[in-house]
């Protein structure tokens, strides 16, 4: 084998002559769909494309109701508002996840109760949250990271035992399957977000989904002013009841999306189907020859699992197969072979630069005790430390989004690393 590329060797992708797959996608359809709102000058609130977004992802969530919002963070504060979550409640996220799923918590003046993940999946440990669970303990928020999927099944029966609302966290998870049940459709509420990095993307976008019609008006008020939703939401009159007895509308602001992110989203949705099972089909047959090389360790492929959707690809990397290579050399000399971006995981929650509620006290420090609850360097969350700092190895989905050959190139990179290890130190 030649010369690692890191050390000035030919890279095994020479992505001049061969691109990875490019991300996002999008064709004519989109250019068409585009224009036709442009056309209409119905460019937002509730128009044609947005409705007829709502149903299909309803339906391809297998959930009733779909409602479109700004964003992703967006979605969780709603879903949060709509279920009358705030000052003196408590909310179970787990420590690994992106900043907001902590940050709409404290939105919404409650307490986020982070604990540790599961080294397997990296996702929330349910018994993590059994020892977490107070008097106080409204909801869990299990995220559906990366490749894998939050253990529905121990939490959906944690929050029936304490009578915990579930709000899912599925920003990674469009399209995956838990026992051949849709990621967004298993909780109370399922959240969703289009931004560019996320396989549906309109560039920034979110939609919830719920099957309780109550909820989906709430839901549908809070992103609009709080205004109260017109008849029937996406699936037909559900009996949509009032908010309460003494007033039609709820206080919130404007969260919409516009026509143009749900054209856009309307031809993507097209598309996901296909995309997901090209990726899931690379993700088996790459984390099949990653499991050969000496040291790295595939996510977890639940039986339960019975549908993956792809964000990004992760695995896990030992440095004593690797001679003691530190994991950040490992990431710099794949990455230089493969010339793509190689990451590791998220930031875990108690030490991460973009979750610092201490910051910003005119806001947050509600009173000394919620001051304290809130700060995150009191938390120990050793298994998603051990990850960020040591083991996690992420790249970008697009690499899915070839064939075999690709997933080849992958695996050989790696072997080239391994068998040239020597060089490095
Ligand atoms: C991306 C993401 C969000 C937030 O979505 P935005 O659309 O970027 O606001 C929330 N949770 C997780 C796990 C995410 O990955």
């Amino acid at each position: 084998m030649e010369k690692l590329a890191i050390l000035g060797g030919p890279p095994m992708r020479d992505t001049v002559k061969n691109p990875w797959p490019k991300w996002p996608v999008w064709g004519k359809e989109e250019e068409v769909a585009l224009l036709e709102v442009l056309n209409s000058g119905v460019w937002s609130y509730n128009g044609p494309k947005e409705t007829e977004f709502n149903k299909r992802f309803a339906e391809f969530t297998g959930t009733d109701y779909s409602i479109c919002t700004v964003n992703g963070t967006v979605t969780l504060q709603i879903a949060l508002e709509a279920l009358e979550i705030g000052l003196g409640d408590e909310v179970i996220i787990p420590g690994l996840t992106w900043q907001a799923t902590a940050a709409t918590v404290i939105d919404v003046n409650a307490t986020p109760v982070i604990v540790d993940v599961l080294e397997d999946t990296w996702c929330i440990d349910p018994e993590a949250i059994k020892k977490a669970i107070t008097p106080k303990t409204k909801a869990i928020v299990p995220v559906h990271l990366y490749g894998a999927f939050a253990d529905m099944d121990a939490i959906l029966k944690i929050a029936k035992e304490h009578d915990l609302y579930i709000i899912e966290d599925c920003a990674h998870k469009h399209g995956g399957e838990w026992k051949g049940k849709k990621a967004g459709s298993i909780g109370d509420i399922g959240s969703f977000s289009f931004q560019l990095s996320k396989h549906l993307t309109a560039g920034e976008g979110g939609a919830v989904t719920t099957n309780n019609p109550k909820l989906a008006e709430r839901l549908d008020a809070l992103r609009n002013c709080g205004r109260r939703p017109k008849g029937s939401l996406n699936s037909g009159d559900k009996g949509i009841g009032d908010y309460g007895d003494d007033g039609n509308f709820l206080q919130s602001g404007n969260l919409r999306i516009t026509e143009f992110q749900a054209a856009i989203l309307l031809e993507g949705l097209k598309r996901l189907p296909d995309q997901n099972r090209n990726r899931d089909d690379n993700g088996a047959y790459l984390n099949d020859l990653l499991s050969k090389i000496p040291g790295l360790t595939p996510l977890k492929r639940d039986i339960r699992e019975t549908k993956k959707a792809y964000f990004n690809f992760a695995f896990r990397y030992d440095k004593k197969a690797f001679k003691d290579l530190p994991i950040s050399r490992f990431r710099e000399a794949l990455q230089a072979e493969l010339n793509i971006v190689v990451d590791a995981c998220y930031e875990p929650l108690n030490n991460c630069s973009l979750y610092v509620p201490h910051t910003k006290p005119a806001r947050h420090k509600l009173n000394d005790a919620y001051w304290s609850a809130i700060d995150p360097k009191k938390i120990s969350l050793p298994v998603c430390e051990r990850l960020f700092e040591h083991e996690s190895v992420c790249l970008h989905h697009k690499i899915l989004m070839g064939d075999k050959s690709d997933m080849d190139l992958i695996a050989d990179a790696i072997e080239k690393i391994y068998q040239h290890v020597d060089d490095l130190m």
